[in-house]
């Protein structure tokens, strides 16, 4: 099983709790199986990202990592095949770019 998460970056944070988040499949059929937990469905503004989540911003999918995600993190959204970086924004919040 292959964690969207790619490469590298996969000790726990500095001063974070290391913690790893347990993946329920939520029925997102736009995947594998396999990978189906790795991803869910936005619900819309009022739809709150846990701090292992991120929004894909190319197909508004939310993209699932089994450990909170961190500034800099290369994640990949496997529905529309995009590698994109993990950024915090100026609301402090995290959010996803596409990668060249
Ligand atoms: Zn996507």
């Amino acid at each position: 099983m292959r964690d969207p998460l790619e490469g590298g970056n996969t000790a726990p944070a500095e001063g974070g709790d290391g913690r790893r988040y347990v993946l329920e499949d939520t029925g997102f059929d736009e995947v594998p199986k396999k990978y189906r937990r790795f991803y869910r469905k936005w619900k819309g503004p009022g739809d709150t990202l846990a701090p292992n989540e991120v929004l894909c911003p190319v197909c508004k999918v939310v993209i699932r990592s089994t450990r909170a995600l961190r500034d800099g993190d290369r994640v990949y959204c496997m529905p529309c095949m995009s590698r994109l970086v993990v950024f915090t924004n100026d609301a402090g919040a995290l959010e996803a770019r596409v990668a060249y």
